[in-house]
């Protein structure tokens, strides 16, 4: 029975209604509390966490045939030791992600965002970060394959183009059918292949739905997905749009939303969040207010709301209009649109097209359509067309078995398609070829012929962004693997067969794009485009007429158990399922790694009569599949939410028997909410989440201060509510702005019997903002990447051995009626100046630098792990095996050269990137600076981070960025321990004096109005 305050802050409910088991119902043993016995090496779960069976002799750091341009101005040749950046661009499906990849030694190392490129303003995400890894994953496919034996390129490329004369002389079509982009050099070759070879057609299979583009086509007469901007915007609502979470464009997004999310006393204006969701989302949990409602009511929710904004713009209402809702989140959110200057409504492009319909409507009615205003209708997804026609005749005419040849362009249907697809394409098509990265489902399963296609960052590509923005992809590095060929240089290849002269005059993508890119025809211009990874051109877009409202569709939601079917907030659609990086990052709502579970709130797992972790069949009429129950707050009763992604059965061995593939029980045309039968199996399963992980405090055990739970929050959050209110914010304006009197140099003292450490150099410390952090987990993946940490696979997971540097934190509230409050709080090496790891070290191996660094030194730590037993925060990670131990190449070539690969028996953790602190010292020396001039240094986490949560620098610079951060008033004079005026150090009662300053979080409470 619950003993549960209701304004009590919990990471799990074991927390606080049993606080002596786990999230698994298991008693605790602790964090390090296993011998090192209990977890011997088994070495196949080893290996498979690893992926590393199978060198690639063969591979080299090889540089590509057409000459790179740097995107610095200086050195452009390799100098050994030194760093080389090149521009490249992502394409996340049809969303233009510009890049800037670290290359030593000819080796791409890490991948970040292209400042100058508008889509990601310099920073990146989780799964960007991520696809570093998957140029290395050694499961790659490795060689073609022709009627199941090793082949070459231009024998798979002949048989392909003999079956597709067969094919048409025999009068069938022919198909190859690619995935989602934003390539205008592709679309023209598309065009070019389907026009010089009549019976080819190309059509595009999205793994994900979006209903966007036939909305926007009936209400604007734009027939594609339109990008927002919301930093233009006062009042966001998201109806089901989890824009900061799964969102092609989370990086922009997450961006422009937070850019009016920090707030000082001085300038207390923000925007506001609100979320009408039935899951709970990453959006929903930063939202000021959020509505948990049914699947069933978004039409009648959007109805509503845009009854109430037509009846006061003295409009009259389209047609067809399903009955509206009346209830608060209609009242409140309609109120609040109203009053807004900019107020902006958006809803999940997987709702149905009339729900999406409704949003642009109401944004219309708001007057928040057009230049300057959130939705300008120039920016625009290129490429992003409604397909569902192309899609339905390809159905149909696979059903009339008109189709001969499918060539399977990076798509997966075997793995993606809803059930009669799969029989269809398996049963009707005459040959089958494949042209992938991994040796996926459909490539085993339907597939005479399969060709290794190259990684992103090893072909040439093009993509044009949202507002016209065009980047070229330069490929980083040469095929890792010698037969894989790019995609587009395949189907040139084809193409030749068939007709010499299909393609005679470029006979490689490459030349393809130089031809279509007249503009950068010049050896200067083009040089020019890839050294700045973008350039703006015009958008040559023109709105046609608004056609086709009446036609939209609706999905119908029954009643009872309803799957809501999500993509994953690490995997996606499991496109990157066999990266152990993504695999292994907790999802940032549920805490679990490696696998989906069923996620329902407490009254749902009762009234199913389940417990956590207990294993449920759900069936559809298209299949069934089995999952554990995950009780998780904020969810809306009835209702499940698990994740697509998982559940893949080919290509690689970190993704098999991981989870359970969600798209096998979808039907066509039916959405993502399913009603579904649910039934126990009659076992459990333990969930590898790290939600109670390496906890700040445990509430099973005596506080060491002996205070109550919301002084414990106050100790760790910065106030005792765990977030203060804009109005409140608002109301400290001109209040005292309490000093304490300390000049730059120094860390508060607030008790000690020594004088403190006089730093006359750098003396480095980081701020971080809880107002602006989403839990995005972007900064954990990118220091990762940057500081070679290792993964550790499911089952050591679960016994709390993840090695992450970073993690999220992430604390409830949940009222009587079930609302959630979250806070994000990123926790790391805290750097203490008092710091308690320094003082237990027996061999002195953590020591504290002339420049505040708390280092550690490996080669003298002997495992005793004092240090972690005594370091509050729960930072340092152990490595209780040698997870590095069998990583071969090409693994080991995403490893940074500047940091140490650590072994067995060693203690690791937040080093704030000393790597890069040296090397900006040795810069600023070769400048004839004593100092590194602030901005000429970030850590990998600031770097990623989306929403610009975390300012890093010398704080001894009262000018520095971090200096000025932790000066930020947030108007929490009240606050006890505060340092600066909202601006607190986490358990600062210890006198540990933490080098790393919290920004209090803000909450835009004030906003919705009472009805
Ligand atoms: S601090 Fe980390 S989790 Fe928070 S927004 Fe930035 S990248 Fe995401």
């Amino acid at each position: 029975m619950s003993n549960r305050d209701d304004s009590q802050y919990f990471r799990h409910y074991g927390e606080i209604e049993n606080p002596t088991v786990d999230m698994n119902g298991q008693e605790f043993n602790g964090d390090s509390g296993s011998t090192l016995f209990d977890t011997g090496v088994n070495r196949r779960t080893f290996m498979t966490v690893l992926s590393a069976s199978m060198a690639m002799a063969a591979a080299s750091c090889r540089r590509p045939e057409h000459k790179l341009v740097a995107s610095t101005n200086p050195t452009e040749y390799l100098i050994p030791g030194l760093p080389n950046y090149y521009t490249s661009v992502y394409q996340h499906k049809n969303a233009a992600i510009g890049l800037v990849v670290k290359t030593r030694e000819g080796r791409p190392i890490k991948i970040d965002g292209n400042p100058k490129h508008t889509a990601s303003l310099g920073r990146s995400s989780a799964f960007v970060q991520g696809t570093l890894l998957s140029l290395y994953d050694p499961d790659r496919i490795r060689r073609p394959r022709v009627n199941g034996g090793d082949s070459s390129i231009n024998n798979a490329a002949n048989t392909i183009a003999q079956a597709i004369q067969k094919s048409i002389a025999a009068g069938k079509k022919v198909v190859f059918l690619i995935d989602e982009h934003c390539s205008p050099a592709y679309v023209g070759l598309c065009n070019q292949l389907s026009t010089v070879i009549s019976g080819i057609s190309v059509v595009t299979m999205p793994s994900l739905i979006s209903n966007a583009p036939l909305a926007n086509n009936a209400v604007f007469g734009i027939n594609a997905e339109i990008v927002p901007d919301l930093s233009k915007a006062d009042i966001i609502v998201s109806v089901d749009n989890d824009f900061l979470g799964t969102d092609k464009h989370t990086v922009y997004h997450t961006a422009s939303f937070t850019s009016n999310r920090k707030p000082t006393a001085e300038s207390p204006t923000m925007n506001t969040l609100i979320s009408i969701e039935s899951s709970f989302s990453l959006t929903g949990a930063n939202a000021d207010h959020r509505f948990a409602i049914s699947p069933s009511e978004y039409e009648s929710v959007l109805a509503g709301i845009l009854s109430q904004v037509y009846s006061a713009k003295g409009l009259s209402l389209p047609s067809g209009l399903p009955s509206p809702a009346s209830n608060d989140a209609v009242a409140k959110t309609s109120k609040a649109l109203l009053s807004a200057k900019n107020g902006i409504v958006m809803v999940g492009t997987h709702l149905s097209a009339k729900a999406n319909a409704y949003g642009q409507l109401i944004n219309q009615a708001l007057g928040s359509v057009g230049e300057g205003k959130p939705i300008n209708l120039n920016h625009r997804l290129y490429n992003s067309g409604d397909v569902s026609a192309s899609l339905s005749s390809f159905r149909a005419s696979l059903k009339d078995k008109e189709i001969g040849t499918i060539v399977y362009v990076e798509t997966n249907p075997e793995y993606c398609a809803d059930t009669e697809l799969k029989r269809l394409l398996s049963e009707n098509v005459d040959f089958s070829a494949a042209l992938s990265v991994a040796d996926h489902e459909t490539a085993q399963t339907l597939c005479s012929v399969s060709v290794p296609t190259t990684h992103y960052l090893e072909s040439w590509g093009d993509a044009l962004n949202f507002d016209g923005g065009y980047s070229v992809q330069q490929p980083i590095i040469a095929p890792l693997n010698q037969s894989a060929i790019s995609a587009q240089d395949f189907i040139i290849l084809v193409a030749n067969f068939i007709n010499a002269s299909s393609f005679a005059d470029t006979p490689t993508f490459y030349d393809f794009i130089r031809k279509m890119q007249s503009d950068y025809a010049s050896k200067s211009a083009w040089e020019q485009l890839l050294r700045d990874g973008v350039t703006v051109k015009a958008n040559a877009y023109e709105a046609g007429s608004a056609s086709g409202f009446d036609q939209l569709q609706s999905y119908s939601v029954s009643g009872g158990l309803t799957l809501a079917i999500t993509p994953s907030y690490t995997v996606l659609d499991g496109t990157q399922a066999n990266n152990s990086w993504l695999q292994e990052l907790p999802d940032p709502i549920t805490k679990v790694t490696w696998g989906n579970v069923a996620m329902m709130n407490k009254q749902t797992a009762e009234s199913l009569g389940a417990v956590q972790g207990e294993v449920l069949r759900f069936s559809t009429s298209s299949g069934s599949i089995e999952l554990p129950v995950f009780i998780q707050p904020g969810m809306s009763n009835n209702v499940v939410a698990v994740s697509l992604g998982y559940g893949r059965t080919a290509g690689g061995n970190v993704l098999t028997g991981v989870g359970a593939n969600a798209y096998s029980i979808l039907s066509p045309n039916a959405g993502y909410y399913v009603s579904v039968k649910a039934e126990k199996v009659g076992r459990s399963e333990k969930i590898a989440t790290t939600q109670g992980h390496h906890a700040i405090e445990r509430y099973d055990k005596p506080s060491p201060f002996d205070n109550e739970w919301k002084e414990r929050t106050k100790d760790i959050l910065g106030v005792e509510e765990g977030y203060i209110t804009l109005a409140s914010l608002a109301a400290a304006k001109g209040g005292s702005h309490e000093e304490h009197g300390h000049d730059a140099h120094h860390i508060s003292d607030t008790l000690s019997i020594v004088d403190g450490f006089q730093y006359s150099g750098h003396r480095w410390a980081m701020a971080i903002d809880l107002s602006a952090c989403t839990g995005c987990s972007a900064c954990v993946v990118a220091c990762q990447a940057e500081n070679n940490i290792p993964t550790v696979g499911k089952k050591y997971v679960a016994n709390s051995r993840e090695m992450h540097w970073i993690r999220i934190d992430r604390y409830y509230r949940e009222d009587a009626s079930g609302n959630v409050t979250t806070v994000f709080q990123p926790m790391l090496c805290q750097h203490c100046e008092n710091a308690p790891c320094e003082n237990v070290c027996p061999v002195a191996a953590t020591t504290h630098s002339p420049e505040g660094l708390n280092e550690m030194t490996y080669n003298r730590c002997v495992g005793t792990r004092y240090c972690l037993n005594n370091c509050p925060y729960k930072v340092r990670r152990f490595n209780f095996l040698n997870w590095h131990k069998d990583k071969k190449t090409p693994l080991d070539m995403a490893f940074n050269p500047d940091v140490s690969v650590r072994m067995r028996g060693v203690m690791e953790k937040c080093t704030f990137c000393v790597q890069r602190l040296n090397e900006a010292k040795m810069h600023a020396k070769d400048q004839g600076h004593s100092r590194v001039q602030d901005g000429d240094v970030v850590t990998a986490c600031q770097q990623a981070c989306p929403a610009g949560a975390i300012f890093f620098g010398n704080v001894n610079d009262p000018k520095s960025a971090v200096a000025k951060a932790a000066n930020m008033n947030r108007g929490n004079h009240s606050q006890e321990y505060k340092e600066k005026n909202g601006a607190y150090k986490v358990l600062s009662e210890l006198n540990v004096r933490p080098s790393i300053t919290y920004l209090v979080k803000v909450r835009n409470t004030d906003q919705l109005p009472k009805v």
